[in-house]
């Protein structure tokens, strides 16, 4: 082999080369199959957010496998997005903004927010809703009479259970009576801290259907 055999085979060889690497990039040719995948992740109480498993098999020619791992799920099932998550402040567990309780200065998850600061219902905040819009009535004499809008009416509570609730609200101090003769029912500071909480958990439609039924009673008691 002359010198000028030499370089051209050397040249073909490296064309070769190069041909083999490019395949290589693009994943095709060459027994070569790349396999991509994108996938949602699992729900986590740790902070991850991506995951990357990149997999080259030799055995098999040149296998690649890519499984990429996006979007994992705090335990309510929300979304977890870098930069948008928050620590329970009590139990570390990660919460996303939607989930977060924000009282005093503090960062809670909800379990740990009932356990330290305040429980309280979905129905007992309704009441307190209706409370803070001046209707404590249970009365349906009252209401017969036009002279008042009951509790039941506003939240679709039986008159045993709104009265109940309405009991134990007064008794843990979320409410208060207030005057001698005729007694008014008001809510509490303990209580407004409670409703401001609550308003962070119960952002459920049948909530709303409260809310509007109180905005759109023009004149309250
Ligand atoms: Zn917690």
């Amino acid at each position: 082999m002359n010198k000028e055999e030499e370089l051209s085979d050397e040249i073909a060889r490296l064309k070769q080369e190069i041909e083999r690497l490019k395949a290589e990039n693009e994943g095709l040719g060459h027994g070569m199959e790349k396999k991509k995948a994108v996938v949602a992740g699992d729900m986590t109480d740790r902070g991850i957010f991506e995951t990357e498993i990149k997999k080259i098999d030799m055995a098999n020619g040149f296998d690649r496998e890519e499984v990429k791992v996006t979007n994992y799920f705090s335990v309510k099932g929300h979304q977890l997005r870098m930069g948008q998550v928050l620590r329970c402040s009590f139990c570390s567990i990660i919460l996303t903004a939607q989930e977060k309780i924000e009282s005093n200065n503090k960062v809670y998850c909800e379990k740990c927010y009932r356990q330290e600061e305040h429980d309280m219902s979905k129905d007992e905040y309704k009441i307190m809703l209706c409370a803070s819009h001046g209707f404590t009535s249970t009365s349906l004499l009252l209401e017969s009479l036009g002279c008042a809008v009951t509790i039941q009416r506003l939240t679709g509570l039986t008159k045993n259970e709104a009265a109940k609730k309405l009991e134990r609200l007064l008794d843990e101090g979320y409410l208060f009576q207030h005057g001698i003769l005729f007694k008014k029912i008001r809510v509490s500071s303990k209580g407004e801290e409670a409703m401001v909480a609550y308003g962070q958990v119960y952002r459920d439609e049948d909530c709303d259907v409260v809310r509007s039924r109180l905005s759109s009673i023009r004149v309250s008691p």
